[in-house]
């Protein structure tokens, strides 16, 4: 039986998909963090070069991918489309599942596909120095070797516990010539009234943005790049699900029934969805696109949709998003990826339009399933990416249940050969089930933002 679809390097998209020109209404305006009125591009000018801005606002519905992009993603792209016949097997499932390999590209996960465009768009803006967060490390290994393509300086604001627990992470990132330090840290006014409070602080990624952000701001030849969240990185990623369509088509499969992917700030999902919902809301497609988040971070499932500041020090756009608070400090569960406080704008409309679904899971039973899938499959997938796993045995195991011939297809949107001590916790038995409290969320409601007062 075929388990591999491939694609030609020619095959490759060549163009962008942007959701927004098929939303119902415009998203709601990013507002400037100081006076809370909407943003204009020039408000985003001393973070963002101008193209990315133009994208991040832009109602075209397809944006050419530049050739010098192309060139370089055309080193791992297409990515491979593979059914888990052996997993299937393993569940006695009557459901057809395939899963999307990302972590076939080279730092290990679908974040280059932006972190490239990023790097090419600064510099052909002119900037030679770009700073950014990472948690885990993923994103930070992306832009780190994106900007060692382009000739451009690297600066890396890892959050503290991460910095400590991957130190191999960190090593990637060096290796590309990037410079990384911990965060919380005493280079910024930021990092240093954090500490001051409290000197042990394990650091988050809104922490960490605000450190990225303060020393772009304060430098003309340095911009700031964010791995996830906006509008013009879920769009660079909508190469993943434009290639999925592709693939399906060899496989024999119109209209899969369910696409599902895990969500930090929803760069990977609406990458591997929008295309679908594009053929939901233009084809008359009914595939249910499913988002899957860690229980200790529900976002999605428990956090409000709100006007709220991106990161901690309250210097970077203020979005509409489903969020926790941006002083959001994470328990430190082992998906680094997926702690983040707030979710991408686009999916946080599309969900409270339903357009979408979310669903959150717990830790243990999240590994379990990537040990499943490892012993099946033979790929350690990130522990960010068995969530989306353990999403997709769950609709495999209904689909039995319900003697269904589903077709389930997920984002498997990194490896984990450099998580390997989250394995380690896990094999162990020092992994808990943790699930973030409800007071917390009505908590985090008293230090929103009001733009209507401002
Ligand atoms: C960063 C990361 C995620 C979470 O980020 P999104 O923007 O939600 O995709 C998921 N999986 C992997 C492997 C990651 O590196």
């Amino acid at each position: 039986m075929q388990t591999r679809f491939e694609l030609k390097q020619s095959d490759m998209p060549t163009r962008w998909y942007n959701v927004q020109a098929d939303l119902d209404k415009p998203l709601p305006p990013p507002l400037h963090p100081l006076t809370l009125k909407p943003a204009g591009p020039d408000d985003m000018a001393p973070i963002f070069p101008m193209a990315l801005i133009a994208q991040e606002m832009s109602g075209d519905r397809y944006i050419d991918i530049p050739d010098e992009v192309q060139e370089i993603l055309r080193l791992w792209r297409p990515t491979p489309l593979m059914r888990a016949v052996r997993l299937e097997k393993a569940l006695g499932t009557p459901a057809k599942i395939f899963f999307k390999y990302e972590g076939s590209s080279p730092t290990g996960s679908h974040k280059p596909n932006t972190a490239v465009a990023q790097a090419y768009y600064n510099k052909i803006s002119g900037i030679t120095k770009l700073t950014t967060e990472t948690g885990a490390g993923q994103w930070g290994s992306a832009l780190a070797m994106a900007c060692n393509f382009f000739d451009i300086e690297c600066k890396v604001y890892m959050v503290k516990v991460s910095y400590q627990l991957k130190p191999g992470r960190r090593s990637v990132m060096q290796l590309f010539g990037a410079s990384v330090t911990a965060s919380p840290s005493d280079e910024t006014d930021s990092g240093r009234a954090i500490l001051a409070e409290d000197p042990e602080s394990p650091g988050s990624l809104g922490i960490a943005i605000s450190e990225a952000v303060e020393v772009a701001l304060k430098r003309d030849d340095t911009k700031y790049s964010l791995g996830s969240v906006l509008n013009h990185v879920l769009m660079h990623q909508t190469v993943i699900g434009e290639e999925v369509i592709k693939q399906l088509d060899l496989a024999g499969v119109s209209e899969p029934d369910v696409v599902i992917g895990c969500v930090g700030g929803g760069s990977n999902f609406g990458g591997i969805a929008l295309p679908f919902l594009r053929q939901n809301l233009k084809d008359g497609a009914k595939t249910r696109l499913v988002a899957v988040e860690p229980m200790a971070c529900p976002t999605m499932t428990k956090g409000l949709y709100a006007y709220d500041y991106g990161d901690t020090a309250k210097m970077a756009p203020v979005i509409k998003m489903r969020t926790l608070g941006h002083d959001f400090v994470p328990p430190s569960i082992h998906a680094g990826g997926l702690r983040y406080h707030g979710m991408a704008p686009i999916l946080s409309a599309l969900h409270s339009e339903g357009l979408i679904e979310a669903v959150a899971v717990p830790q243990v039973e999240t590994f379990q399933a990537a040990q499943l899938f490892a012993q099946t499959e033979g790929i350690i997938p990130a522990p960010e990416s068995a969530h989306a796993i353990r999403a997709a045995v769950d609709e495999a195991l209904d689909a039995k249940a319900k003697e269904e011939e589903r077709t389930i297809v997920f984002g498997l949107s990194g490896h984990g050969y450099l998580d390997l001590t989250s394995y380690d916790a896990f094999l162990g038995g020092h992994l808990d089930n943790y699930a973030y409290p409800e007071e917390k969320v009505r908590e985090a409601l008293g230090k929103l933002p009001h733009p209507e007062q401002a």
